[in-house]
């Protein structure tokens, strides 16, 4: 046990993620109920890796699982109640996720050219496989491909930073050409950098056109089209919110952090699937103290080892399901980082808050904002040259006083620092104090 002095120092020295000049990454979330559920998971420690370990666990997840997917207006395929074959799980983080849908597509990709071409061995067909991610994407993508042993493309976007379905076509064109088989293509909803969208709907529509293996049963074909909103997904509560999700109904998995923005503690990642056996029934490992005669409900963890649907600790599901039960008594996109509480408009708070803040910002003519600000992400940058930017940003960390971090674009390569609205307490004044901190560093370059 740590002395209550070192405690203590650690608690001053820890980085407050969650105070409101915390503008840094993207938030991560924390709410009394997922405090509360926490501690409740802890308190009864118990392990729920498959039904008959404890069917309460299990019935908890699967229940909340719907709720949520409902809750965020996904498509029916996802939901276990539609008697498909879909249904979500919690993985730890989006990593995680994108690593899973690498992991199963591949295997099933690998499956299928051997049932077509026995002689293969599953080396040689491996290295035929190639997916395909926009240059914007997170590099927890690039990472999942290298541990998967897949090959990855990162295709240029557009000038709004969104990987189009021309990019893509013409991707996996080349790679047929070249004998390359296509299997999985990960669009983002909000990319890191800035926020921007890939175009879910043109993508969508190719990897249902395009076919090389057959992954999703008889009546659908093509390439695996995962989609990951790690932040922005807890914005589609709000149904005003929803456009940047058009197309949605095409993709096969999706996959977004409720411990971002949606008031539950780390680590929580919802990932949802279309066809949950092809990661279910491709990681089976089923020893004979694990087996059971009941079968109506997902064994979370038996049928796929540690690469289970990926669920970490059953109980853990207390924390979501105390967040949710209280989110969905009260209406998430009315309460808390959801309600704008000075206008009373439903809407994210956050967001009107980084639109505040791009107002602000955007009246210095020195500055430019070179995304759309579409949630509670602010690009901007000084104008001209990225010397500029950079100095200003070693200014501010030098100042202290409100904490971010800058990014630059792929494809342009320009410079830009990014200002996040974090923290559930951000107000008004946070976003004041903020734009006043960078006009004196501002100032002050300008001397
Ligand atoms: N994908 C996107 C778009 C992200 O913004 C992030 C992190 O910010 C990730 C994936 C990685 O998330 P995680 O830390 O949950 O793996």
């Amino acid at each position: 046990l740590l002395p209550a002095s070192s405690l203590l120092k650690f608690l001053l020295k820890v980085t407050n993620w969650h105070h409101p000049n915390f503008h840094a990454y993207y938030p991560t979330a924390s709410s009394y109920p997922a405090i509360l559920g926490d501690m409740l998971s802890d308190a009864i420690a118990c392990i729920g890796f498959s039904w008959i370990a404890s069917p309460a666990c299990t019935e908890l997840e699967t229940v909340m699982m719907d709720w949520l997917a409902k809750a965020l207006g996904l498509p029916d395929h996802f939901l276990f109640s539609s008697g498909g074959r879909g249904g979500g799980v919690i993985q730890g983080t989006a990593s995680e996720a994108s690593l899973m849908v690498f992991l199963g597509a591949r295997n099933d990709a690998i499956a299928k050219l051997q049932a077509a071409e026995p002689q293969g061995e599953p080396c040689e067909l491996l290295a035929r496989l190639v997916a395909y991610t926009s240059e914007e994407a997170h590099s927890s993508v690039e990472r999942a491909a290298k541990l998967a042993f897949v090959r990855i493309r990162s295709l240029k976007t557009d000038e709004k930073h969104s990987l189009r379905g021309d990019a893509l076509k013409q991707a996996i064109a080349e790679d047929r050409a070249k004998g390359l088989v296509p299997i999985l293509c990960i669009a983002t909803l909000g990319t890191t950098s800035s926020c921007a969208f890939d175009n879910v709907r043109e993508l969508g529509q190719i990897c249902e056109t395009y076919f090389s293996v057959n992954f999703l049963g008889s009546n659908r074909e093509g390439l695996w089209c995962h989609v990951d909103a790690a932040y922005a997904g807890s914005a589609l509560l709000c149904p005003e919110l929803r456009n940047f999700a058009d197309g949605i109904e095409l993709a096969d998995s999706f996959n977004f952090n409720p411990h971002k923005w949606m008031l539950v503690t780390f680590d929580c990642s919802a990932l949802f699937l279309r066809d949950a056996s092809k990661i279910v029934e491709i990681f089976s490992a089923d020893p004979i103290y694990l087996k059971h005669e009941f079968t109506g409900q997902p064994d979370y963890r038996v049928n796929t080892g540690k690469f289970r649907w990926g669920v970490d600790s059953a109980p853990e599901d207390l924390v979501r399901h105390e967040v949710l039960r209280h989110q969905r008594a009260s209406g998430l996109h009315k309460k808390g980082e959801f309600e704008d509480q000075q206008s009373g408009k439903t809407g994210s708070k956050h967001v009107s808050l980084a639109k505040e803040f791009e107002a602000l910002i955007l009246a210095d003519g020195r500055f430019e904002v070179v995304e759309e600000v579409t949630l509670g992400l602010v690009c901007f940058r000084l104008k001209g040259t990225n010397e500029a930017t950079e100095a200003l940003y070693r200014t501010l960390r030098e100042d202290q006083r409100i904490h971010l971090v800058a990014s630059k674009f792929h494809s342009s390569g320009v410079y830009f620092l990014r200002f996040v609205v974090c923290s559930s307490q951000c107000e008004s004044k946070d976003i004041r104090f903020a734009h006043s901190v960078i006009m004196e560093a501002a100032n002050k370059l300008a001397k």
